[in-house]
């Protein structure tokens, strides 16, 4: 079984898929994480921005990312070492469209990611997981919620307080990001024709997690508990 949610930066898609994941018993495929790493990984190397459209496959294999099986999802590894937390740093945030834009990357990720779901039943989420890399999914949903909850939501999910200024500021990240995941040109973000749209602007984390679970047994009725 494979569900899928895709949705805006912030829209609360990796924790809701993790927990919709551990509620049914299957593995959490955060594909950000994937995009991510590699962010990171051009960072730490030095690779100025304007160099990566150059990278091309023996340079993306060099970078040494991969990814394990841990708890109910995947650890994301640079040469081996755990970058789980610095992935989600803000100079990471700022870049990770650059890199995730590029055909050369998302086509390297595109068999990565298909590759884990020979081997496990997932929820995977990100941006291009109904349209581009699990098309055939059983259950699509598109997560959206205000941008200004968004925002008060991800400054929560860092330990900062939302007063007025930094959420403005925060607001202004995510529709940036936002902006340049859906106008690029492959795999743009974009409501998949099939998919459930779940507007989450005034659900609860759990109500939200109880929805998905609960579309995910109307379809599959053999993984109802
Ligand atoms: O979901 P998360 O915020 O961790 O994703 C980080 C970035 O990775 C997104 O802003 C987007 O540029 C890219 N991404 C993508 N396709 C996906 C998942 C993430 O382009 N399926």
């Amino acid at each position: 079984m494979i569900i899928a949610i895709d949705g805006p930066a912030g829209s609360g898609k990796s924790s809701t898929a993790r927990a919709v994941a551990e509620r049914m018993g299957l593995r959490h495929l955060d594909s950000g994480a994937f995009y991510r790493a590699i962010t990171y990984a051009a960072m730490q190397r030095g690779i100025p921005v304007a160099e990566w459209p150059n990278l091309d496959t023996d340079r993306l294999e060099s970078f040494a990312v991969s990814a394990e099986p841990a708890d109910s999802g995947f650890r994301m590894l640079l040469a081996g070492n755990d970058i789980s937390g610095p992935i989600r740093r803000a100079e990471v945030n700022a870049l990770v469209s650059a890199m995730a834009r590029l055909p050369a990357v998302r086509t390297w990720l595109l068999g990565t990611l298909r590759e884990a779901a020979t081997r496990a039943d997932l929820v995977a989420d990100g941006r291009d997981i109904g349209t581009v890399v699990f098309p055939e999914a059983d259950l699509k949903v598109y997560l959206v919620a205000e941008a200004d909850v968004r925002a008060r939501r991800r400054l929560e999910q860092m330990g900062l307080a939302a007063d007025e200024v930094s959420l403005a500021e925060e607001v202004g990240r995510i529709e940036e990001r936002d902006r340049a995941d859906s106008s690029r040109d492959v795999a743009p973000l974009r409501q998949a024709d099939d998919a459930v749209l779940l507007d989450t602007t005034h659900l609860t984390f759990d109500q939200q997690v109880a929805r998905i679970v609960e579309l995910a047994r109307e379809r599959d009725p053999r993984s109802a508990p």
